[in-house]
């Protein structure tokens, strides 16, 4: 039987996940769930300055909303236990104590102004890169265990072969070799103690278990140094799968430039989780050419890191909001009508406790503008003409409203017979207009146009019947008044 797959998704807790992280989230999820293996959440939170409880949540939260499920990390545990960095020092401690005693990591105690004023010296000589010139490699072990345990400030370093290259493999990138003359002695720990991102990281995805490391490719110049740790400390390699970078539709890397980058802001925004999944699916990956709605389980069905691309991926709003169209759309009315109520309870239109003719009224409402909407956001904005007692007219509603001075009367009768109607009902309406376009011998539209524009504000609504039917007789017959009276038809 084969290894089963283990891989994790390990966010710095800094902030909103955002749409890097959520694609990077989510090829690790469908990558497990399509290999029946482990999905591990890991919160990476030793920077303490940068990493917040609130963001932690937030990140937690956001995964979830996203429907993007763990199998072991934070809330749910697992065998591998704990699993955010801050409460696994004791594990990076013993680590480090193995690769001292290895002779893999030495102490280095220089002095960060002596580093930094060498570094620039460096510079000025034209080394583009300088490295860590081993002063401290050489120092003897019982000398530098003695300083380190006088409390002298120290780093641990890495001692990385002089010669040789390191190779990845990667899945997604083929074969890229470092030579490791270039690689620097890095720092495993500071002087603070804890550990640095590249020890941390390989000492918990060896300890995890991880079998496979999906991430941005923005980590392929990390690879080296974490493969050089993974043979000092004896462990197997996992196989790495650097996904590409996002960028924005101008090719330049995705920023807050280009428009809202946190998932939570698409949340707020009235996009559908689904519709996320299936465009974050996209950046990077796809199945054909052609190709571009999947369901969930589509998508698990579907993946493979063979079909990531080594390409930039570009992240294009206008086509996240098409689809969110689509799978507003199709929504079955039941789960619409309930994510529609929602945003009107939030935009404050509705307020609860709501009974059941409102519940019902504002379901009806609702699925009238389902086929027009792009985000459940633009909710409160297009059905704002059913609350509320009047109407503004916008500039080209105005325009159409004029045009009833061409038939005041055919208008004045309209507003006579709606007052006297006796079912307001879609049918009787109907009957109605067409009675009166018939003996006007006038088209459906200029007795509509101008009615529409009275009644909605604006020169597009759903079906004016379903409009007319629920704002009911009284506001109807107010707002025909009102507007043919700003045109001058007094009723
Ligand atoms: N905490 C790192 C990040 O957020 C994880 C990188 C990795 O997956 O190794 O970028």
């Amino acid at each position: 039987m084969s290894e089963q797959v283990r891989v994790r998704f390990a966010p710095s807790p800094t902030g909103h996940l955002h749409i890097g992280g959520a694609r990077t989230a989510l090829f690790n999820y469908l990558y497990a769930r399509r290999q029946k293996g482990v999905l591990v959440l890991r919160l990476e939170d030793t920077d303490a300055e940068r990493s917040t409880e609130d963001s932690a949540r937030m990140i937690l939260d956001d995964m979830k909303w996203l429907g993007l499920d763990w199998d072991e990390g934070p809330k749910v545990g697992g065998p591998y236990g704990p699993y955010r960095q801050s409460e696994r020092l004791d594990l990076y401690r013993a680590q480090q104590e193995r690769l001292l005693e290895t002779g893999h990591a030495y102490y280095c105690f220089c002095p960060p102004e002596l580093l930094e004023s060498k570094r620039k010296q460096a510079m000025e000589r034209g080394d583009a890169q300088p490295k860590y010139d081993g002063t401290c490699r050489t120092l003897p072990m019982p000398e530098a265990r003695a300083r380190a345990a006088a409390r002298e400030p120290h780093t641990l370093r890495l001692k990385i072969p002089d010669s040789g290259s390191t190779v990845i493999h990667d899945r997604v990138r083929g074969t890229v070799v470092f030579e490791n003359k270039i690689m620097d002695d890095f720092i495993l720990v500071r002087t603070n103690g804890l550990p640095t991102y590249n020890f941390a990281v390989v000492a918990d995805d060896a300890a995890m278990k991880i079998t496979h490391i999906i991430r941005g490719d923005d980590h392929l110049s990390n690879t080296p140094r974490q493969i050089c740790l993974y043979q000092a400390l004896g462990e197997r390699l996992p196989v790495f799968a650097h996904i590409p970078m996002i960028m924005g539709p101008d090719r330049s890397r995705l920023s807050k430039r280009h428009g809202a980058t946190s998932v939570n802001a698409y949340a707020e925004d009235g996009y559908l989780p689904e519709a996320m999944i299936n465009y974050l699916a996209l950046l990077g990956w796809a199945f054909d050419d052609k190709t571009t709605l999947f369901t969930r389980q589509a998508l698990i069905d579907k993946f493979s890191l063979k079909k990531v691309s080594k390409n930039a991926a570009i992240f294009d709003p206008a086509k996240l909001l098409w689809m969110n169209g689509v799978y507003i759309r199709s929504l079955s009315p039941e789960e619409y009508v309930k994510r529609a109520l929602a945003e009107l309870l939030k935009a404050r239109l509705l307020s609860e406790p709501l009974d059941e003719p409102a519940r019902a009224w504002a379901e009806k409402a609702a699925l009238t503008v389902k086929e027009k909407i792009k985000r459940l956001a633009e909710l409160p904005q297009s059905m704002a003409f059913y609350f509320g007692e009047e109407v503004e007219c916008d500039e080209a509603a105005r325009a159409k409203l004029e045009q009833a001075k061409e038939h005041p009367e055919v208008f004045k009768t309209l507003h006579a017979k709606m007052t006297v109607l006796k079912s307001f009902s879609i049918q009787a309406l109907e009957a109605l207009m067409q009675e009166l376009i018939t003996a006007a011998d006038i088209k459906f539209g200029v007795l509509v146009h101008p009615l529409r524009a009275a009644i909605t504000g604006r020169v597009n609504s759903p079906g004016i019947f379903e409009v007319l039917e629920l704002l009911g007789q009284e506001r109807t017959i107010k707002r025909l008044a009102a507007g043919l009276k700003s045109v001058g038809i007094e009723v």
